[in-house]
């Protein structure tokens, strides 16, 4: 009799913890399981490629084979500096830890092309010579560049050591989220106002620094070492140190703990002003952490919660990094979840804030662990204020319920049970149940899936696009300009209490072009739009708008008022930058809306 071997769900891959150096001691190497998929060498997966063309030598290294049985029953390479497989082995493991972070959260496999057919995301480990890695949008792909470590002031490297960039856990992760929230938000890169590209690095590292309380071997050497207090500068709350020090900073590149940060006008770069939005986040996870671990504590300490000097007790350790885990992995889930409940267009920080806490309530009404409340105290000690709310108190924070609009049932008619069904088939293919997984399989091969989504994807768009065209002033949008449909899914999730929650989540923009004239502007058009929720029974539950001008009464003053601000805002950025009034249009909207530049001095 013939027993079936079920499919492996993870395929486990070592990595530096961090990056190749720590400072004070040996790197970490840990062991990851990222998401069973079949590979072919490079690593080239389902959604990501690895091409290792060494752009400033001129030469494509040999790919690594993770299939093979020699790499398979070690579980992958080695963690070496000095080989370029392992180099591809780690940029395909962090970006797909950190894809599943996102498709977990989010309730949906993403797919990261816009266009049909393979067209998977792009890592190139040695790209280019400099202190800079990237993504582009062009490209579809990751630039890692790699360069020689500072000669007088190297910190923990030696002078002149190469540095890759891709063997930095931080910098494979803040650029994997850069990509990921450029297809779920594309028209966050346009800088509209302060907050926009600030945002996109501050996302970028918020991910990048909850990854680390992920991995338990790190998580509990840490704990161990500082007793508890996750508040003290150590590799867990600092972001690439290796390639801080090797700049000669002299500390590592950033840190999620800024004290004194808070938010104003004065501070208008993106990365500066993106560390008070990371700051705001992680107050609330630090203050979620401590009252988890209380408990704890006090137990182990007879009441007094004075611990004895001397080491940890390992198990009071063990118990105390499982319980930061949980609540960093909770953390990350709510500000992932958040994004279907953000606008399309022209986010502020506060605009996060109201969609972290819309989003966490309709998964958890009660708010049983105080993460919502420790978040909301977080923005307020970093004064990030979302305009037009009366407090600070979460029934005023929650995006308002939309007005009352008839079902879309009958434009959608039969394409919402085939979306779903569609979805639920992708989502268990990249699900973690083998089970789940093998009868997706038997039904759709995923090359089937994606022709169906593409095929369902037309006729949707145009169900929904009359629908808003329909109800627009309902959806707070203008009747005289196009209404584009950026995206359309369902999302499963299940709440705390095991409900399942299955929603639809379509973005609407309009482009006032007349706008495009302005050379106050700076060559950015002026975009509007609404994010639209809508329940499985086919009710819009939440409309979510930036407004444009020339709409009635307040929504049109609030368009009017946008428009100014980014009309100020433009004036900064070209103070900032001396060379862009030199520059002709098309070349400053390049620059504006690049991460290369975002990234080059930082
Ligand atoms: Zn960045």
């Amino acid at each position: 009799m013939k027993f079936a071997i079920p499919k492996p769900s993870t395929r486990p891959l070592k990595i530096y913890a961090t990056d190749p150096t720590q400072g004070y001691e040996a790197a970490l190497k840990i062991s990851i399981a990222v998401e069973h998929e079949n590979l072919t060498p490079g690593p080239v997966g389902d959604r990501l490629e690895v091409v290792d063309y060494d752009g400033h030598a001129k030469v494509y290294y040999d790919s690594v084979d993770l299939e093979d049985p020699a790499i398979l029953t070690q579980g992958g390479l080695d963690p070496s500096e000095a080989d370029p497989r392992f180099h591809q082995q780690m940029v395909y493991a962090v970006a797909s830890r950190t894809l599943s972070n996102f498709d977990r959260a989010l309730g949906r496999r993403l797919l990261l092309s816009r266009k049909k057919g393979p067209n998977r995301l792009r890592l190139f480990p040695h790209a280019f010579r400099g202190r800079n890695a990237f993504f582009d949008r062009n490209l579809h792909a990751i630039l890692f560049g790699y360069f020689d470590a500072d000669e007088s002031n190297p910190g923990t490297n030696l002078p002149r050591q190469r540095i890759y960039t891709c063997l930095s856990h931080d910098i494979i992760a803040h650029e994997m989220t850069h990509a990921i929230v450029d297809r779920l938000r594309p028209f966050f890169l346009e800088p509209t106002n302060a907050d926009t590209q600030a945002f996109h690095e501050g996302f970028s590292d918020i991910v990048a620094l909850f990854q680390h309380f992920t991995f338990p071997n790190l998580l509990e050497r840490e704990i161990q070492r500082n007793r508890g207090d996750l508040q003290t500068p150590t590799v867990l709350v600092e972001l690439a140190r290796q390639f801080g020090f090797a700049k000669g900073d002299g500390k590592s590149l950033r840190s999620a703990l800024d004290s004194e940060a808070k938010l104003s006008d004065s501070v208008s770069e993106p990365h500066d002003r993106g560390a008070i939005l990371v700051a705001a986040v992680f107050d609330g996870f630090f203050q979620t952490y401590r009252s988890r671990v209380d408990d704890l504590f006090r137990i182990a300490t007879g009441g007094s919660g004075e611990l004895p000097p001397g080491h940890l007790q390992p198990h009071l350790a063990h118990r105390i990094a499982a319980e930061a885990a949980r609540t960093a992995q909770r953390h990350l889930d709510i500000c992932i979840r958040a994004f279907d409940y953000l606008p399309p267009v022209d986010i502020t920080f506060g605009d996060f804030l109201r969609a972290l806490v819309t989003a966490d309530f309709e998964l958890n009404p009660d708010d049983e662990y105080g993460q919502r409340a420790a978040l909301i105290e977080g923005f307020r000690k970093r004064r990030i204020y979302p305009e037009g709310v009366v407090s600070l108190a979460e029934e005023s924070l929650r995006w308002p319920v939309a007005p009352d609009l008839p079902p879309m049932t009958d434009q959608l008619g039969s394409l919402l049970p085939q979306l779903l069904r569609m979805e639920a088939d992708r989502f268990s293919q990249g699900s973690h149940d083998a089970v789940l997984r093998s009868r997706a399989e038997s039904r759709l091969s995923s090359g089937a899936a994606d022709a169906e989504s593409f095929n369902i994807q037309g006729p949707l768009a145009v169900a929904l696009e009359a629908y808003a065209r329909q109800h627009r002033e309902a959806l707070h949008l203008r009747d005289d300009l196009p209404i584009q449909v950026k995206g359309f899914h369902a999302v499963f999730r299940t709440a705390a209490n095991g409900r399942l929650l299955i929603e639809l989540v379509a973005q609407l923009v309009q482009t006032d072009r007349t706008s495009q004239v302005d050379a106050m502007l700076g060559g950015l058009e002026v975009r509007g739009g609404t994010t639209i929720i809508v329940g499985v029974d086919g009710t819009v539950r939440y409309a979510i708008a930036k407004p444009l001008p020339g709409l009635p009464g307040a929504l049109g003053a609030a368009g009017v008022e946008r428009v100014e601000r980014q009309k100020r805002f433009v004036s900064t950025l070209d103070r900032l930058n001396p060379r862009f009034p030199y520059m002709k249009r098309a070349e400053q909207i390049e620059v504006r809306m690049s991460i290369r530049a975002l990234h080059s001095g930082h």
